[in-house]
């Protein structure tokens, strides 16, 4: 299970995004001041931590810094409600994967995050027929390779790591387009119904691997 470190001091933040990201099926530790999250980032077993740069105690480029020093594998999101490049590059340079500016859009964090743990997925995914090549951005079904185009295999993409399960739709328009005014247009039913005549293969018909949930999103089928 992915266990997200949150450390940040304003509950008004922290409480509806643990929440969220427990909905997303993350196991959440909530830490309020810089030696909690410093020690949680040291102890715990983390795999992400998203972190407010302006922390009580310690701050958040003191525990980044601290968390690279100590060589330990984890990702961490920097969140800045200063919002001037220098605090960015800084942010950075102690060795952030990435940062998210103050006031964010929840559905624009947790795009961030699924981003980040993303680069830990294995680079090969192979299901129901379908292989994904994620360094080679190469999709094989029953072993011939299939042509998509870049949108098309970040749609695939965001369906397989989810297999099995509803991808809403969303998460998907913020993962893939990252732009929340293409929710209301025909733009993600033209990409799947693309998506699912090039999985059929060159012999026509429709692929029956992507499901439709009415209302709610799409569902990749693992067998
Ligand atoms: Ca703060």
């Amino acid at each position: 299970m992915t266990t997200v470190l949150l450390a940040e001091d304003d509950s008004a933040i922290s409480d509806p995004l643990s929440r969220a990201l427990e909905r997303e099926g993350y196991k959440v530790l909530v830490a309020p001041d810089g030696n909690a999250a410093l020690s949680a980032a040291l102890y715990n077993d983390i795999n992400l931590v998203i972190l407010d740069l302006g922390l009580p105690g310690t701050d958040g480029l003191e525990i980044c810094r601290r968390i690279r020093d100590s060589g330990r594998d984890l990702l961490v999101l920097m969140l800045t409600a200063r919002t001037d490049e220098v605090d960015f590059i800084v942010g950075l340079d102690a060795g952030a994967d990435d940062y998210v500016g103050k006031p964010f859009r929840l559905a624009e964090l947790l795009a961030r995050v699924r981003a980040l743990l993303r680069r830990r997925e294995p680079e090969v995914l192979e299901i129901s027929g379908v292989r994904m090549e994620a360094r080679a951005r190469r999709v094989l079904v029953d072993g011939a390779e299939v042509s998509l185009a870049n949108k098309e295999f970040e749609l695939l993409r965001a369906l397989m790591t989810r297999a099995g399960q509803v991808v809403p739709r969303e998460d998907i328009i913020d993962e893939v387009w990252h732009d929340p005014s293409l929710l209301t247009s025909k733009t993600l039913d033209m990409h799947i119904s693309w998506l699912r005549r090039k999985l059929a293969g060159p012999n026509g018909g429709v692929d029956h691997r992507i499901a439709t949930v009415r209302g709610v999103g799409f569902r990749f089928d693992s067998d």
